[in-house]
């Protein structure tokens, strides 16, 4: 069951947080309910345009697992444009308003509450895609636990089944620092964010919201080739590598990749 804990609990030394659980502490019911107005269904679906569809369609895609479900914004994007589409997260209050928001659009989602280490256990069948969105395998901060996750991905795909997995652009913030000119994407208008500490190891960021409230993500900045060395290491043999949706980038530009893993 959801919980009902109002408050981010980061303790005294919040930049000591580096914890693959500590996801389940972060997305707090007061957080999860502004979640939506942080990532704004309109200007987002404006942002991605159909790069998430075309793709799964060009691979004739129909099974698809949204693994970071979220509020549901994949979910219902990809049941709308016609696939079969299960939904899957670790967090019991997320999904619940995934379910909420899958209803006021007149989908029944169906959701499974998953942690991706584990994904096999809870998730049956094996899927033509998985997605992985939103900067969500940001959220493991040790080694194994990345490549469990891939490789729990890998295995739950057909043989010739894609994984696409976007992740924030890092590398810009550790070897440039943070440029608050940046469009991000998935924001919306109202909400502040930025980072409030960055180290090879932790890249804290403070989301700032119109009524005043603050709430903080601990995330393990992950720098793209590391990941796509990961990707290749658990078996995906083809990776492409989008730069905020396009095919060639200066590697400071974008804002977000877009990994598409092919299993083959
Ligand atoms: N994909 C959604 C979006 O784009 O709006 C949500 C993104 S949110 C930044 C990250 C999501 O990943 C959260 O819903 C969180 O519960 C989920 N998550 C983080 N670590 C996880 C894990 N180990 N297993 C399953 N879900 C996890």
């Amino acid at each position: 069951m959801p919980s009902t804990v109002k408050h981010q609990e980061f303790g005294d030394a919040p930049t000591e947080v580096r914890d693959t659980e500590h996801y389940q502490h972060e997305y707090v019911k007061s957080f999860v309910d502004k979640w939506d107005e942080l990532i704004d269904w309109d200007s987002r679906k404006a942002s991605e345009g159909d790069f998430f569809i075309r793709t799964l369609k060009e691979r004739g895609a129909k099974r698809i697992l949204d693994a970071a479900t979220g509020t549901g914004f994949h979910s219902v994007q990809l049941v709308e444009a016609g696939f079969d589409v299960v939904s899957a997260d670790g967090s019991a209050e997320m999904l619940a308003k995934a379910f909420e928001n899958g209803r006021r659009r007149g989908h029944i989602l169906r959701t499974i509450q998953s942690d991706w280490r584990w994904l096999n256990r809870d998730v049956h069948g094996r899927f033509d895609a998985i997605v992985c969105l939103g900067n969500s395998f940001t959220h493991l901060f040790n080694e194994n636990d990345r490549r469990k996750t891939l490789a729990e991905f890998y295995s739950a795909l057909n043989h010739d089944g894609v994984l696409i997995l976007d992740q924030r652009n890092y590398d810009a913030i550790l070897d440039h620092g943070y440029s608050s000119t940046h469009t991000y994407y998935y924001c919306g208008d109202n909400v502040e964010v930025k980072p409030e500490h960055v180290d090879e190891g932790l890249a804290r960021f403070q989301y700032s919201f119109p009524d005043k409230s603050v709430f903080h993500l601990n995330m393990y900045p992950l720098r793209k080739a590391y990941v796509r060395r990961l990707m290749r290491e658990v078996g995906f043999q083809h990776i492409e590598t989008y730069g905020d949706f396009k095919e060639t980038y200066r590697e400071a530009e974008p804002d977000f990749f877009i990994h598409v893993a092919e299993k083959q």
